[in-house]
């Protein structure tokens, strides 16, 4: 990779015990606010983040690769899963039940790894309420209604009935704008890409996270110089 590329590692390991723990970073909107544009983006520019994987009891699809698209698991394992409180949500879909496993995350964070979730609000939730530590709530609005509307639209082939519809969803998904830590109205996808990653670079800053800060900032005092 060139070194002048959108790698955002630069913010860890400059110094061995300079480790910091992970973080969970959320990404919620209405649809046709550009959030799928940007979290791909965000993921293929930066390799200290990764998507969260997903345990699911239905079967793979041509292609899906277990332990990258989802964990594929049986009804019994994720039924001992749930019971064994080892998802941080989980929710019934077109019945088969979808979870985000706490395992996988739980050990990333500790090794450094950031997480990013494209959830709605109560996943969200229900995410912050298991681990608001670790938790970073970004909320992307679109620049104005009738903006939505047009984004919403389609190709002009669906019916007001169903643009109506989602419109209602977007409404509804909005109204929940205030449960974020970050709110980023996406007037340019260029410049709202830009603004998510500096609040994920400041996130990765923060005195909490940067848990190798104390003995660092201990040798620093403990050094004379001159
Ligand atoms: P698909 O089977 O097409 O991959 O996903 C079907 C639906 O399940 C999508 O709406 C997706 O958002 C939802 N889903 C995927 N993973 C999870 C999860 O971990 N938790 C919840 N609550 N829903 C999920």
């Amino acid at each position: 990779m060139a070194p002048d590329s959108h790698d955002l590692h630069h913010t860890d390991h400059h110094h061995p015990d300079l480790h910091r723990r992970g973080l969970m970073f959320i990404l919620s909107s209405p649809s046709g606010t550009g959030k799928t544009t940007i979290a791909r983006r965000l993921l293929a520019e930066d390799h200290a983040i990764h998507p969260s994987v997903s345990a699911t009891t239905r079967a793979p699809r041509p292609g899906e690769v277990d332990g990258v698209d989802y964990f594929f698991v049986s009804q019994q394992e994720f039924d001992s899963m749930a019971e064994n409180d080892e998802f941080y949500e989980w929710a019934e879909v077109f019945g088969n039940c979808y979870g985000t496993p706490k395992a996988h995350i739980r050990a990333g964070l500790k090794h450094g790894k950031d997480f990013l979730f494209d959830i709605d609000w109560q996943g969200t939730q229900q995410l912050y309420q298991k681990d608001a530590q670790d938790v970073v709530r970004v909320f992307l609005l679109p620049p104005s209604i009738e903006e939505l509307h047009r984004r919403l639209s389609g190709r002009g082939t669906d019916s007001a009935e169903v643009i109506n519809a989602r419109m209602d969803r977007a409404r509804a998904e909005i109204s929940h704008w205030d449960a974020y830590d970050y709110v980023v109205v996406n007037e340019d996808l260029d410049e709202c890409y830009e603004q998510v990653k500096l609040i994920l670079a400041a996130e990765r800053l923060r005195r909490k996270r940067q848990t190798g800060l104390i003995p660092f900032v201990r040798g620093l005092l403990r050094t004379k110089q001159g």
